[in-house]
C-alpha cells in the first residue's frame, strides 16, 4: 500500500458517488475541515438530476433536480470537497487500513475512510417510448410525482407490494386507476391485495403487459398486450407508474462489502458498514424509503459517524506511537 501512497492523492475520506446522499456527506466532512474527495460516475446530482421539480424538500418550495444538485454542489466546494465527476472506478480496496480506489484512467486515489453512496435505479419495461416519456408521463415514484396527477387517469405496472400499496396511495390523487400486471395473481400481502380488489377506483388488466408508449408533448395512450390471447388494444391514459423493482448500483461492490440479496449495501444505525472505516448512505443501503430527504439524513449520519472514526483513530495512533 505504501508504493501506491502519493500525499496529493490521499484523502481523510473519499465519497463513492455525487448524490444527494454523496454531497451532504462531502459538505459534512469537508466543513470538519476533513480532506475530502467525491467521485463519481455519472454528472453531480445523481438522480436529482432527473428530477424536473421536486417540490418535497423541506424549506424550497419548489426547485428542479438540477437547480438543487448545483446548490449542493456548490455548498460542498465551497468548503473545500474535491469532485471528479464523469469518471469510473476500475478497483476498489475496503480491507486494509488505508483504502485505496484507482479510476479507469490509471490514477489511485487512498483514503483512510469511505462513504458509499452509489445510488440506484428503478427497473424499466425497455419498451417502446419508455425513454421519451420518461418525466413526461412515465414516473417510478408516487412519493415524488402522485400529485401531478390530480382527478386524471392512471396506469400502474407491477404486482408486488410496491405496485398494489402505491395503486391504493394513487387513488389519493387519480379519478382512476388501472393496475396491469403479468401474471393472473399478485404476489403482494393478501390483506393489501384485497384493499386494492374491493376499492371503488382501482382496476385490473391481468396476465397483460404494456408494450409501447405514445404521445407528442406528454404521453398520451399506451399498447397492451394480452399475454394468453396475444391481442393488443391501444389504452389513452395520462400517467404511467412503473414498480417492477429497484437496482441498486452496487455491482462494483461485489464480495467488497456485506450485502442483501437484493444488493443493497446493509448498514448499522450509524451507516456503518461490515468493514471498519467504511460506510454507505442513501438509495444504495438496505431500506424502504427512497427519497432526497432520507438521502441527505443518510449522508449526514455517514460523515460524522466517519469523522469520530477518523478522530478516534488519530488518538488510537498518536498513544500507539508514544507507547
Ligand atoms: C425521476 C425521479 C424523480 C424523483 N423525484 C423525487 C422527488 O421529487 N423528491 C424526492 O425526495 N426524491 C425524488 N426522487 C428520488 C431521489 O432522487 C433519490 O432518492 C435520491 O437521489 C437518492 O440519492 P443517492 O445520493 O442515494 O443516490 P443517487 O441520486 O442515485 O446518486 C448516486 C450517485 O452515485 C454515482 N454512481 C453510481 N454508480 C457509481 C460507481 N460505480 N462509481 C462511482 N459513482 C457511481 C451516480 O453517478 C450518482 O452520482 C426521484 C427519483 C427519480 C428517478
Amino acid at each position: 500500500m505504501l508504493n501506491i501512497m502519493n500525499i496529493n492523492n490521499h484523502y481523510d475520506s473519499i465519497v463513492i458517488g455525487a448524490g444527494p446522499a454523496g454531497l451532504t456527506a462531502g459538505i459534512y466532512l469537508s466543513r470538519a475541515r476533513l480532506r475530502t474527495l467525491i467521485i463519481s460516475e455519472g454528472t453531480v446530482g445523481g438522480q436529482m438530476v432527473l428530477t424536473h421539480e421536486i417540490a418535497n424538500y423541506p424549506g424550497v418550495e419548489n426547485i428542479s433536480g438540477y437547480q438543487l444538485s448545483n446548490i449542493m454542489k456548490k455548498q460542498a466546494k465551497t468548503f473545500g470537497c474535491d469532485i471528479k465527476s464523469n469518471t469510473s472506478i476500475q478497483n476498489i480496496e475496503l480491507e486494509s487500513r488505508v483504502k485505496s480506489i484507482t479510476l479507469s484512467e490509471g490514477e489511485t486515489y487512498t483514503s483512510d475512510s469511505i462513504i458509499l453512496t452509489p445510488g440506484g435505479r428503478s427497473r424499466t419495461l425497455g419498451v417502446t417510448g419508455e425513454d421519451q416519456f420518461k418525466g413526461k408521463g412515465i414516473s417510478y415514484c408516487v412519493t415524488c410525482d402522485g400529485d401531478f396527477f390530480i382527478n386524471r387517469e392512471i396506469v400502474i405496472v407491477g404486482g408486488g407490494n410496491s405496485a398494489i400499496e402505491e395503486a391504493v396511495s394513487l387513488t389519493k390523487y387519480a379519478s382512476k386507476v388501472t393496475i396491469v400486471h403479468q401474471l393472473d395473481n399478485f404476489s403482494a400481502f393478501e390483506h393489501a391485495v384485497e384493499e386494492a380488489r374491493n376499492h371503488p377506483k382501482l382496476n385490473f388488466v391481468m396476465e397483460s403487459a404494456i408494450t409501447a408508449f405514445y404521445g407528442n408533448e406528454n404521453l398520451e395512450s399506451v399498447d397492451i398486450k394480452n399475454l394468453k390471447s396475444g391481442e393488443t388494444t391501444n389504452f389513452k391514459t395520462d400517467g404511467v407508474f412503473v414498480f417492477i423493482g429497484y437496482i441498486p448500483n452496487t455491482e462494483f461492490l461485489i464480495r467488497k462489502v456485506e450485502m442483501n440479496k437484493k444488493g443493497e449495501i446493509v448498514v448499522k444505525a450509524d451507516m456503518s458498514t461490515n468493514i471498519e472505516g467504511v460506510y454507505a448512505a442513501g438509495d444504495s443501503t438496505a431500506k424502504r424509503y427512497r427519497q432526497v430527504t432520507t438521502a441527505v439524513g443518510d449522508g449526514t449520519i455517514a460523515a460524522l459517524a466517519a469523522s469520530n472514526y477518523l478522530n478516534e483513530t488519530k488518538i488510537k495512533n498518536k498513544k500507539l506511537i508514544a507507547a
